[in-house]
């Protein structure tokens, strides 16, 4: 019997309670060690960098969620990425997407390289990959849709291209979240997740996961969790497990909201484009349709002038200029100075994240007063110009 996403986020199968007095919210085990019954044996809990009940139980649901066979829990998305680097040698290939995540691509060029990994950036279509290939390439690491620019890459075509020659595909599911895309149903060996996003979904801890698809993978990480130690705390895996009961809800209604906004913008003048992969004229719609059950609340939009860009920051009220995204509340992000700051500049250009580029990430206020906000915004940069 397959259990509908939604239900899934609350209940896990083959939960078993009754050592916690019936406890619905499961409980927070606060200590950093196991007392052993006798020489030779274990509770199954030694001590908590290697495993914690706590943190078990949210690995369990996430590893549930991604139909994976296994689920690792890290102090952040950066911590869950620079762990699963450590699964390469010095030596190793990587084809990674040009379009990432800011702190994804800093990593790769600050810490990758100088261990030894070589790493060749592209835009990943399956051509682009198979003139890339090398006999040293060991994975694939993508992002789809991509951040900031939105764009879409079919994950089951790259992995036919993969699973062929025994490398790795990799997939950063953060922006879409298990709610509205299972990438390891696709054919991907491993995804990852910045938990802080849509699983935690309130803006107020960090997490990263990474959910392994057979259990040579789920191995291999376990050792470099347990040696490296950024296991997430019980506290924090906590919160994480109470911010997942509502993806389903948080989801859908984050993305209704998307839609208005994203016909709200459509309407202005002052606004040159809207990315979103929900419109029809948006290149990867028909790929997201077929791979994914939704298409997130992420939405980019690019103004006149940069002046324009700016001035919109400094006039919204209700929604908030910060980085990050997937939480209750809507936040706009300017990627050239925050989350993509440390990128080349060429390679900003290359992707067409200009000055005048803005991100939202929608949250699940009213949509009407998103809007309102918006359209006082817009009038009064309008009058001081
Ligand atoms: C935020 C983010 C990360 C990094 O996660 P942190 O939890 O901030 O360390 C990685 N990938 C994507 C797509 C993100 O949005």
């Amino acid at each position: 019997m397959s259990t509908e996403v939604s239900t899934k986020c609350i209940h896990l199968e083959n939960d078993s309670r009754e050592n916690f007095y019936g406890a619905v919210s499961y409980p927070i085990f606060q200590t950093a060690t196991f007392a052993h019954p006798g020489v030779g044996r274990s509770t199954g809990f030694d001590y908590s960098r290697l495993q914690n009940p706590t943190r078990e139980h949210l690995e369990k649901v996430v590893a549930a969620l991604e139909n994976g066979v296994d689920a690792l829990a890290f102090t952040s998305g950066m911590a869950a990425i620079a762990a699963l680097m450590e699964l390469f040698q010095p030596g190793d290939h990587l084809i990674v997407d040009s379009d990432l995540y800011g702190g994804t691509i800093r990593l790769f060029d600050n810490i990758s390289e100088k261990n030894g990994l070589e790493i060749t950036r592209l835009d990943c279509s399956a051509e682009a990959i198979l003139n890339n290939i090398k006999p040293n390439t060991k994975a694939i690491y993508i992002e789809t849709p991509t951040n900031p620019m939105m764009n879409v890459i079919d994950i089951q075509k790259i992995s036919r291209i993969t699973k062929e020659r025994g490398i790795w595909l990799i997939v950063d599911n953060t922006f879409l979240s298990p709610y509205f895309q299972n990438p390891l149903d696709l054919g991907a060996d491993i995804v990852v997740h910045s938990g802080t996003k849509y699983l935690g979904g309130h803006n107020d801890t960090l997490s990263g996961f990474l959910v392994a698809s057979s259990t040579e993978i789920s191995e291999k990480l376990r050792f470099i969790i347990k040696t490296t130690g950024a296991g997430l705390p019980p506290f924090d895996s906590w919160l994480i497990l109470r911010g997942i009961k509502t993806l389903g809800i948080r989801m859908e209604k984050a993305q209704e909201n998307a839609f208005k906004l994203v016909h709200w913008l459509g309407q202005q003048e002052e606004v040159k484009r809207v990315i979103y992969p929900g419109l029809t004229t948006h290149p990867g719609h028909e790929i997201m349709k077929k791979q994914s059950r939704g298409f997130g609340a992420m939405v980019t939009f690019e103004v006149c002038s940069k002046e324009f860009a700016q001035s919109i920051l400094n006039h919204v009220r209700l929604i908030q200029f910060a980085e990050s995204l997937g939480g209750v509340e809507t936040l706009i992000t300017y990627p050239v100075t925050q989350t993509h700051a440390d990128v080349a500049k060429e390679q900003l250009e290359k992707n067409g994240i200009t000055e005048s580029v803005l991100r939202l990430s929608v949250g699940i206020e009213s949509a009407k007063d998103l809007i309102q906000d918006f359209d006082r915004a817009f009038r009064e940069v309008k009058q001081e110009n």
